[in-house]
Order: C-alpha cells, then sequence, then structure tokens
C-alpha cells in the first residue's frame, strides 16, 4: 500500500511528491519486503541535488506464512518511546476485547527502528523464539552491566552470521547507531532456555508481556522505576 506525499529535501530544500509505502505484505510484495531488508524502502534520491534519504512512516509489516503482523512506529520528536509504547498497548487492548472469544488474537509486535524490524523478520524466518532471545540479550546485559550497559548500547542478533554452535549478538551504541564488538552466545545453552519456555510459557510472557518484546527496554524501565 503506497501513497504520494510531498517531500522536502532535507539537503537543498526542493520539494517533490514521491510514492511511499505504509504497508508490506511479504508474501504478495516479495520486492518489498526485499527493499526493506536492503534499506531501500521508502527511500527517496533527490530530482535537485546528489542527496539521498529514508523517509520513516509508520509501517505495517504482516506475513501471513508466519502468522505475524509487525508494526514500525518510529519515534519522533513528537511522539516518545514510552508514549508510543502506551498508546498501542491500549489499541491493542480495545481490538482484543471486540474479537469473538472463539478468535485467536493475531500476533502483533511493536518495534521501534527499521533495525529491529530487520532483526524480527529474520528471526521469525530462522525459526527462533523471539522472547526467548530477547531474556539471552537480557541475561547477556545484566551480567556485563559496565560493557553492555542498557542505556548505552542494544544487543542485535545476527541471524545470518550465527551458526550451528554460536548465536552471534553484535553491540549497537543507540546514540550514534554504530554497530561494535560482537558477543557469542552458546547454542546449547539458547537450546535449553526454549525448552524452559515450551515447559513454562508463563514466566517469560510475564516477562515480556506486551507487543514490544524488548530486552532493553525492560532494563530501562527496572532503572527508572529504582531510581524513582
Ligand atoms: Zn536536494
Amino acid at each position: 500500500m503506497s501513497k504520494i506525499f510531498n517531500i522536502k529535501c532535507p539537503s537543498c530544500g526542493t520539494q517533490q511528491d514521491v510514492e511511499l509505502y505504509e504497508a508490506v505484505n511479504a508474501g504478495a510484495e516479495p520486492e518489498l519486503k526485499q527493499a526493506l531488508l536492503e534499506n531501500r524502502l521508502n527511500r527517496i534520491d533527490c530530482a535537485d541535488c546528489e542527496a539521498s534519504f529514508r523517509i520513516d512512516l509508520p509501517l505495517l509489516y504482516s506475513d501471513l506464512q508466519h502468522n505475524i503482523l509487525i508494526h514500525w512506529i518510529p519515534e519522533t520528536a513528537d511522539l516518545a518511546k514510552e508514549q508510543i509504547i502506551e498508546e498501542f498497548d491500549q489499541s491493542l487492548e480495545q481490538i482484543n476485547t471486540m474479537l469473538p472469544a472463539d478468535i485467536a488474537a493475531p500476533n502483533v509486535r511493536l518495534v521501534l527502528t527499521r533495525v529491529e524490524l530487520v532483526e524480527l523478520i529474520y528471526i521469525i524466518e530462522a525459526g527462533l523464539n523471539h522472547r526467548v532471545v530477547e531474556y539471552v540479550k537480557y541475561s547477556i546485559h545484566t551480567r556485563n552491566m559496565e560493557k553492555v550497559d542498557p542505556k548505552k548500547f542494544c544487543l542485535l542478533l545476527n541471524v545470518q552470521d550465527s551458526t550451528a554452535d554460536e548465536l552471534f549478538f553484535v553491540m549497537q551504541n543507540v546514540e550514534t547507531q554504530e554497530l561494535g564488538s560482537e558477543l557469542r552466545y552458546g547454542r546449547p545453552a539458547y537450546e535449553s532456555m526454549v525448552g524452559l519456555y515450551d515447559e513454562n510459557p508463563e514466566e517469560f510472557l510475564e516477562m515480556f508481556p506486551g507487543p514490544c518484546v524488548s530486552a532493553r527496554n525492560l532494563l530501562l524501565e527496572d532503572s527508572s522505576s529504582t531510581e524513582t
């Protein structure tokens, strides 16, 4: 689904009408999905200067084959992270109360950055358990609070470079977006965690109850609630 927007070049100020996408259906529009993965979606080349820039609109990514809907709602100056998560939770609750009891609620996720969206797509397609992956990140953060301070860094799972023996995580500086050191986590430890999840998912669901499954957000919430 696309719409025409009138966009002003951030470099030279030239205005032009461009087509931007607000939804991507992975099954029906594989070329849009590919553009998203390669950071080409909603990227504009200015008609007048050399500038190339990306316009971040709220985007709905659907993948019926994997039974998931992911909303990407970019954080903006007017809309802070906490507000996005709260409003999203409320509207999701409303949807769930409107659905007939015999219809399963759709599997809906919320992400705030394109990088998180791409990471989640790879996690789902690799058949990994997203909550368990975030639990692994949570334990990496808490065991290395100095080096992997959640205030400064987030962890991203690099699905493509992970091996049969190890999951590869990369540290990303949240301010500069720069990628840094790589951390490895044994696949057997992950698998045993998945075993615990299958036996007792409630504990993981309690830890990450909402649509925004993020170890870093959880740690930041924890630290702000102990500070106040
Ligand atoms: Zn320009």
